[in-house]
């Protein structure tokens, strides 16, 4: 008869899963990268001033809204690449500040989260 056994599916019991995820954010966020270099406007840039100049602003506005700044993404590059290196030494899944486990529900919404979601948010007050 099994005692409580842990639910299988639980991130930080799944180091090939949770590699996966992480590789996967990771090459995402290098496309994000490289499209954020593409999309950076260039200084001395001939803008048409003959066209529709509003247009040309509107549209580098909209780019701007819905990629992230580069600092985000190289937090964001930071964290998965900790995260990769806690699951190769075993420390996954364990707060980097307080030590204790982070809850599976926050690895489950956030695998490459580093710190629970007291340090979290002490960090940032
Ligand atoms: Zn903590």
């Amino acid at each position: 008869m099994p005692e409580t056994t842990p639910s299988a599916d639980a991130p930080n019991r799944e180091p090939k899963r949770v590699e996966a995820l992480l590789r996967a954010k990771l090459s995402q966020l290098a496309a994000e990268e490289s499209s954020l270099a593409v999309a950076a406007p260039e200084p001395g840039t001939q803008v048409q001033y003959g066209k529709r100049a509003g247009d040309h602003v509107a549209e580098a506005a909209d780019r701007m809204a819905r990629s992230r700044t580069a600092g985000e993404l190289e937090k964001l590059v930071d964290q998965v690449m900790a995260a990769l290196t806690k699951l190769e030494v075993g420390t996954y899944g364990i707060c980097e500040q307080c030590g204790r486990a982070i809850p599976e529900g926050r690895l489950e919404a956030l695998p490459w989260a580093t710190r629970c979601v007291d340090c979290q948010s002490k960090q940032r007050r």
